[in-house]
C-alpha cells in the first residue's frame, strides 16, 4: 500500500454499523443450548422473559439471523459517542522497534469509560420499547453500572444498581457518577432483599460478591412491576451488541486495504473480545482467512487456560440458567490482591465453543506484567488504559516483539476497551510496588471445580 496510513483511521457518522453481526449464524457447530437449572432442558424464551427484556431474550436464543438490524432509536444513542477511534500505534511500534503494524480500537471515549455502553444503550432502549419503567442490575468494579446509569438516564428509566459493598467503599467516585446520572445505588449485600438478608445473617461483616449482587438484582426485578434485570457481559445478546466494535474496526481497516494477521482482546465474560473478533472470525470459520485470534485473561482468574468446559451457573448463588462454558466453578473467587479486573469465573458460551474448536487461542498474564505493559503504552501513546484493557496491550506488545525477532511485518489489532481513570488506586499500588502475582494453585482450582454442578451433561 503506498498511501500513508493516518494515526487515526476515521469513519464518518454514516459509517456507524446499522446491523449487529451474529457470529453464531456462521458457526458450523453451534454452542450447546442454555439449560433450565430445574428441568435440565433447553431454556425457552418464556423462562428467560421472567427476568430479562423480551427482545434481548429473542436475540439470546437466535442462532440463525446473521445480521440483526439496529433500531433507529439505538443508532441515535450510538451517534452520541461513536464511531470509536481506530488508532495506528506508531509511537508504540517505534518504542518497540518492531516491523509489525499495530492498531487499536479505543472504546473509552465516552463518560462511562468503556465499551459496556454499547450494550447498555441497546438494553435500555428495548426495556423502554417494551413499556417497562425500571431496571435492576449489579456492578462489581463499576463500569457496567455507570454505563447502565447513562443509558437509563437517556431513555428515561429508573435504575437500581446493587454494587458489591467493598467496591462501593473503594470506588466512591464511580458511585458518585452513577448517582449523578440518577441511578439508585445499594451496597450489596443489603437488607432490601431476601438473598441479601440471608447473606448478612451468615456473615455480617462480608465485603459482598458479584454473585450475591446478581442474586439481589434478579430478586428485586422479579418482585417488581414493569421491571426487568440487565446483565453487562457473558450472554450472547451482549456479544451481539458489541459487534459494533469489530464492524467499525473492519470498515476503517478496509478503507486502507489493511488485513489483520492477529486480533487480540482481553477476556472477562467475553463481550468485548466477542464483539471485536465477530466479523473477522466469520471469515476464518468460512476458511477464507488465516487470522489468529487471541483471548487474554488474568493469571489469577484463568477460565480459558485452566478452566473446565462444563455446564455451570452464571452466579455464585446458583440462580441463573446453566451455560456450557470454560469455567473455574461458580464458587471460584480470585485473590483479593488482584487489581486488574476480569474476575469472572466463566466465559461466554460462543467464545468457549470457538476456543474448544480451535478457532480462538488463549493465554493468561500475571498482573505485574500487565501493569508494566500499561505504563509503557501510556508513556508513548498517551492514553491511560483500564487494567482490563492492558491485558490485550501486553499480548500485542509480545506479538510485536516476536515480529522483531523473525523480521515479519505482521498486522496486529487489539481492543483498548476503556480508560483507567477510576483505577488509579490500582496504579498507586503498582507504583508503590504492593501489587503481587497471586496465581491460584491446582488445589485452589479444585475447590472451585467442586462447585460445578454434578449433572448428567457434565459427566
Ligand atoms: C468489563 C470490562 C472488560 C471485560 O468484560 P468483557 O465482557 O470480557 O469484555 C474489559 N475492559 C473494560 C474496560 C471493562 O469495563
Amino acid at each position: 500500500m503506498s498511501t500513508k496510513i493516518p494515526t487515526r483511521l476515521y469513519l464518518s457518522e454514516d459509517e456507524i454499523p446499522r446491523y449487529w453481526y451474529n457470529v453464531r449464524a456462521d458457526m458450523k457447530e453451534k454452542p450447546d443450548p442454555i439449560l433450565h437449572p430445574g428441568t435440565l432442558k433447553p431454556v425457552t424464551a418464556a423462562d428467560l422473559e421472567a427476568v430479562f427484556c423480551k427482545e434481548p431474550v429473542r436475540q439470546e436464543l437466535d442462532e440463525d439471523t446473521r445480521l440483526v438490524p439496529i433500531p433507529e432509536g439505538i443508532q441515535e444513542f450510538y451517534r452520541a459517542y461513536r464511531p470509536a477511534p481506530l488508532i495506528r500505534a506508531y509511537f508504540l511500534e517505534k518504542a518497540l522497534g518492531t516491523p509489525a503494524e499495530i492498531y487499536y480500537k479505543f472504546e473509552g471515549t465516552n463518560t462511562s469509560g468503556s465499551h459496556k455502553l454499547n450494550s447498555a444503550g441497546a438494553q435500555a432502549y428495548y426495556a423502554k420499547e417494551e413499556g417497562l419503567t425500571s431496571l435492576t442490575t449489579e456492578t462489581g468494579a463499576g463500569q457496567w453500572g455507570t454505563a447502565m446509569a447513562m443509558a437509563a438516564a437517556f431513555y428515561g428509566l429508573d435504575l437500581t444498581v446493587f454494587m458489591v459493598k467493598i467496591s462501593s467503599i473503594q470506588k466512591p467516585y464511580r458511585k458518585a457518577l452513577m448517582e449523578t446520572y440518577g441511578a439508585r445505588l445499594i451496597p450489596s449485600p443489603s437488607d432490601t432483599t431476601e438473598s441479601g438478608r440471608k447473606m448478612l445473617e451468615q456473615d455480617p461483616g462480608t465485603n459482598g460478591s458479584l454473585g450475591c449482587a446478581i442474586s439481589e438484582a434478579i430478586e428485586k426485578a422479579v418482585g417488581a412491576k414493569k421491571c426487568r434485570y440487565v446483565l453487562g457481559s457473558v450472554l450472547n445478546h451482549v456479544l451481539l451488541h458489541q459487534s459494533v466494535i469489530g464492524q467499525e474496526a473492519k470498515a476503517a481497516l478496509d478503507k486502507y486495504g489493511v488485513r489483520p494477521d492477529i486480533i487480540i482482546g482481553c477476556a472477562g465474560g467475553g463481550s468485548n473480545l466477542g464483539g471485536l473478533i465477530a466479523p473477522f472470525i466469520g471469515e476464518k470459520i468460512a476458511g477464507k482467512s488465516q487470522t489468529r485470534f487471541i483471548a487474554v485473561e488474568p493469571a489469577s482468574c484463568p477460565s480459558f487456560t485452566r478452566g473446565r468446559y462444563a455446564y455451570d451457573f452464571g452466579d455464585t448463588a446458583k440462580t441463573t440458567p446453566l451455560l456450557r462454558m470454560y469455567t473455574l466453578g461458580n464458587g471460584f473467587i480470585p485473590s483479593a490482591n488482584h487489581a486488574g479486573g476480569l474476575r469472572y469465573h466463566g466465559m461466554n458460551s460462543v467464545l468457549s465453543k470457538l476456543y474448544r474448536d480451535g478457532f480462538l487461542e488463549a493465554r493468561s498474564e500475571a498482573q505485574t506484567d500487565v501493569f508494566d505493559a500499561a505504563v509503557r503504552f501510556m508513556k508513548v501513546e498517551g492514553i491511560l488504559p483500564a487494567p482490563e484493557s492492558a491485558h490485550a496491550i501486553k499480548a500485542a506488545m509480545d506479538e510485536a516483539v516476536e515480529c522483531k525477532k523473525t523480521g515479519e511485518k505482521k498486522v496486529i489489532l487489539f481492543g483498548l476497551t476503556g480508560t483507567g481513570y477510576f483505577d488509579l488506586s490500582a496504579y498507586t499500588a503498582y507504583n508503590d510496588k504492593t501489587l503481587s502475582d497471586q496465581i491460584p494453585s491446582d488445589a485452589d482450582l479444585e475447590r472451585g471445580f467442586a462447585t460445578i454442578p454434578d449433572i448428567p451433561q457434565n459427566r
